[in-house]
C-alpha cells in the first residue's frame, strides 16, 4: 500500500527512524470490565515510537518526502518547526541521523521534558508564549518563519500544511490498525484526539476509502479549543486543540463524525487509570481521547456498540507520560494512585 511495511519491528534495524511507528495495539480489557462495555476497546500505543510519539511518523515521512523531491538538502538545509513538542523530537531525531541543523520553536507552556529532549538531540529551542495568536508574530508559528526568512538554507516543512502529515496516518497507522489480528478486520468506532488533525483525517480519510461496513469516526478536543466548537481559552493537557484550523485537517463528515469535548480533569484522571490499571505509561492526550470514547460509548448514541461484543473501538494514545514527570498533574497523579492503593490494601485484609 504506501510502502511503509506494516510488520512489528523485527531483526536488526539500520537505524531508529526504522523502529518509528509499527505500534502495538492494546486491549484495555480492566476499563472495559470497570465500565461494563462488551465491545472491544482498544489503544494503538503510540509512546512505543523511537522517538516517544505518534508524531514521529510524520517527521520521519515529511523529511523524506522533502528529500526526495529536492527541498532539503542533506549537510546544507536547517530544519525549522514550530511545534508542541512531539513532532520537534521527531524532526530532531531525524535530523541527529540524517546530519541536519534543527530549530523547534515551542509554546511556553510545553513540558520541560520536550525540550530536555530536544536538546540532548542537538536542536536549537525558542520557546514563544502560550498566549500568542497563532497569526501573531510572536506565536511559535509566527517566529519560526521570521526565523526562516532571515536563514538561508532553512526550511519549514510544515505540519500545519504539509499532505505528508495525513498521509503518514492514511499509510501507516491505518495500515497497521488494519493488518493487525484485529477480530472481524473492521473498526466500529476510531477516537482520536486533534492537533494539526493529521491524525484523525489520515485515518479517517482511510477508513472511509476503504470501509466495508461504516465506521463512526469521533474527534475529541480539549475545552479552550476551537476545533470542536467553544470559546478559545486556557488548558493543560499538551498537543491537542488550537486557536485556528489547520489546513490539514477536515473537521467534517465524511470524515469527521462528531466532535466531544473534553477538560483538564477527565483526561488526566483517564491518564491515571491507563497507567495504574492497565500498565500504560500514557501522556494526558492519551486520556482525554479515552475519556472522550467512554462517554460516547455511554451515550445512547454509543449504547449499542459498547453492548456489542464483536464491536471494535480504536482509540488513538498519541504519547508517553515520560513527556510529563515534571508537570504537577503527573505528581498529583501518583500521589493519588498511591492513596488508592493504599486504600485498597487496607479495605482487604
Ligand atoms: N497528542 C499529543 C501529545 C500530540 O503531541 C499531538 C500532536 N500535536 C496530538 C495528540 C494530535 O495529533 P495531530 O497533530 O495528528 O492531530
Amino acid at each position: 500500500m504506501g510502502g511503509d511495511s506494516t510488520h512489528h519491528w523485527q531483526g536488526v534495524l539500520n537505524c531508529a527512524l526504522d523502529a518509528v511507528g509499527h505500534t502495538p495495539l492494546i486491549k484495555l480489557q480492566r476499563i472495559r470490565e470497570q465500565e461494563g462495555m462488551k465491545c472491544n476497546l482498544l489503544g494503538k500505543c503510540e509512546f512505543f515510537s523511537a522517538g516517544g510519539s505518534v508524531k514521529d511518523r510524520i517527521a520521519k515521512r515529511m523529511v523524506e518526502h522533502a528529500e526526495k523531491t529536492g527541498v532539503l538538502f542533506p549537510g546544507q538545509s536547517i530544519v525549522i518547526e514550530p511545534t508542541s513538542g512531539n513532532t520537534g523530537i521527531g524532526l530532531a531525531l531525524a535530523c541527529a541521523i540524517k546530519g541536519y541543523q534543527c530549530i523547534i520553536t515551542l509554546p511556553a507552556k510545553m513540558s520541560l521534558e520536550k525540550e530536555v529532549m530536544l536538546r540532548a538531540l542537538g536542536a536549537e529551542i525558542v520557546r514563544t508564549p502560550t498566549e500568542a495568536a497563532w497569526d501573531s508574530p510572536e506565536s511559535h508559528i509566527g517566529i519560526a518563519r521570521k526565523l526562516q526568512k532571515s536563514m538561508p538554507g532553512a526550511v519549514i516543512l510544515d505540519q500545519y500544511s504539509n499532505p505528508q502529515n495525513p498521509l503518514a496516518h492514511y499509510f501507516g497507522t491505518y495500515e497497521e490498525i488494519m493488518t493487525s489480528n484485529l477480530p472481524n478486520k473492521s473498526i466500529s468506532v476510531l477516537v482520536a484526539g486533534a492537533g494539526t488533525g493529521g491524525t484523525i483525517t489520515g485515518i479517517g480519510r482511510a477508513i472511509r476509502d476503504n470501509e466495508a461496513k461504516r465506521t463512526t469516526i469521533l474527534a475529541v478536543d480539549p475545552e479552550g479549543s476551537i476545533l470542536g466548537g467553544g470559546e478559545p481559552g486556557t488548558y493543560q493537557v499538551e498537543g491537542i486543540g488550537y486557536d485556528f484550523f489547520p489546513e490539514v485537517l477536515d473537521p467534517n463528515p465524511p470524515v469527521v463524525d462528531q466532535w466531544i469535548k473534553t477538560n483538564d480533569e477527565e483526561a488526566f484522571a483517564m491518564t491515571k487509570r491507563l497507567i495504574r490499571t492497565e500498565g500504560l505509561f500514557v501522556g494526558g492526550s492519551s486520556g482525554s481521547a479515552l475519556s472522550g470514547a467512554i462517554r460516547y460509548l455511554h451515550s445512547s448514541a454509543g449504547q449499542a456498540i459498547a453492548d456489542d461484543p464483536t464491536a471494535n473501538v480504536v482509540v488513538i494514545l498519541p504519547d508517553g507520560v515520560r513527556n510529563y514527570m515534571s508537570k504537577e498533574w503527573f505528581l498529583e497523579t501518583a500521589k493519588s494512585a498511591q492513596k488508592d492503593a493504599e486504600n485498597e490494601g487496607s479495605g482487604e485484609k
